[in-house]
C-alpha cells in the first residue's frame, strides 16, 4: 500500500473500481483514473461502453461495488446518505434524464440549486437570466418545464448544474438533443466556467465536441478503460486557471 498521501490538485480518483448492475450487467470492470483540478476530460465510447454509469458513481446516483471513488476529496463510496448533499455542493450533473420538475417554471428548476446553496434571491435571478440568456432562452424564464421541447430542457438542466458554480461538473451527452449552433453555446459556457477553475467531464460520443481540442480524451469500452492512466495524464491539457484552488466552489468573477 502506498504511504503517500493524496495531492490536493486530484478531484476525481477512481482506483480499481466495477460495477455491476443486477442481476449480472458488469458495466465497469477495474476502471483507474485521475483528473486534476482544472482539467476538462472527454469520456467517450460507444453506447453502453459505462460512460453514464461511470459519471453516476462520482456523483453517487450509483454506487461502485468495488474500488475507491474519490471526488473532491470526498470518500464517496463510504459516504453516508446523509452527507450526500456535502458531495452534490461541489458537483455539478446535466445528465440525460434531465430530472426537471415538470410543472414548475423554467427559472424555479434552475433555482433550486442556489436556493440549497442559501443564495440571495437577488444573486439567483440575476444568474438565472444570466445562464438562460447565454443558452438562447431567455424568453423562456416563466415557461413550464413541460412545455419545453428535449433540446431546451436539456440547455435547463445544463444552466441548473452550472447555476452555483460547481467546483465540478459533470455533463451526459450534453450536445444530446441540440443542433452545432446551441451546442457552441453550452461549450461556450464550459470552456468558461473552465477558465475559472472548475473540473469538467464530458461524456459523449459526438466526435465534433473534442475533435478540434488538446483535452485529454479517455475512452470506454465494454466497461474498460482503453488509455493507460499514466499515459493519460501526460496527454492531458495543462489544468486550468489553477486560482479557484482551495475554494469551496468556484467563484463567480
Ligand atoms: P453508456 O453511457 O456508455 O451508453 P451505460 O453506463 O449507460 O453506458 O451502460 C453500461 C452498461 O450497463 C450497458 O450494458 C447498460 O445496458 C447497462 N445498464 C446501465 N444502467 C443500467 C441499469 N440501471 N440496470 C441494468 N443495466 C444497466
Amino acid at each position: 500500500m502506498s504511504q503517500e498521501l493524496p495531492s490536493p490538485d486530484v478531484m476525481i480518483d477512481l482506483i480499481k473500481v466495477s460495477k455491476v448492475y443486477p442481476p449480472d450487467v458488469q458495466a465497469l470492470t477495474d476502471v483507474s483514473l485521475t483528473v486534476r483540478r482544472g482539467e476538462i476530460v472527454f469520456l467517450t465510447g460507444m453506447s453502453g461502453a459505462g460512460k453514464s454509469t461511470l459519471l453516476r458513481l462520482l456523483s453517487r446516483i450509483e454506487k461502485a461495488d468495488k474500488g475507491l471513488v474519490e471526488v473532491a476529496g470526498i470518500d464517496v463510496t463510504k459516504l453516508p446518505q446523509r452527507q450526500i448533499h456535502v458531495l452534490r455542493r461541489k458537483v455539478g450533473m446535466a445528465y440525460q434524464d434531465f430530472k426537471l420538475l415538470p410543472e414548475r417554471t423554467v427559472a424555479d428548476n434552475i433555482a433550486i440549486s442556489m436556493e440549497v446553496a442559501y443564495r440571495a434571491p437577488v444573486f439567483i435571478e440575476k444568474r438565472t437570466r444570466e445562464l438562460l440568456d447565454r443558452l438562447d432562452l431567455a424568453k423562456k424564464y416563466a415557461t413550464p418545464a413541460e412545455e419545453l421541447s428535449r433540446g431546451e430542457q436539456q440547455r435547463v438542466s445544463i444552466a441548473r448544474a452550472l447555476a452555483n458554480f460547481p467546483e465540478i461538473l459533470l455533463a451526459d451527452e450534453p450536445s444530446g438533443n441540440l443542433d452545432p449552433q446551441t451546442t457552441a453555446l453550452v461549450m461556450d459556457l464550459f470552456h468558461e466556467h473552465n477558465r475559472k477553475g472548475a473540473t469538467i467531464m464530458i461524456a459523449t460520443h459526438d466526435r465534433s465536441l473534442y475533435q478540434a481540442t488538446s483535452h485529454r480524451m479517455i475512452e470506454l469500452r465494454f466497461g474498460r478503460l482503453r488509455t493507460e492512466p499514466a499515459e493519460a495524464a501526460d496527454n492531458g491539457a495543462p489544468p486550468g486557471d489553477t486560482a479557484a484552488a482551495g475554494l469551496t466552489a468556484v467563484e463567480e468573477v
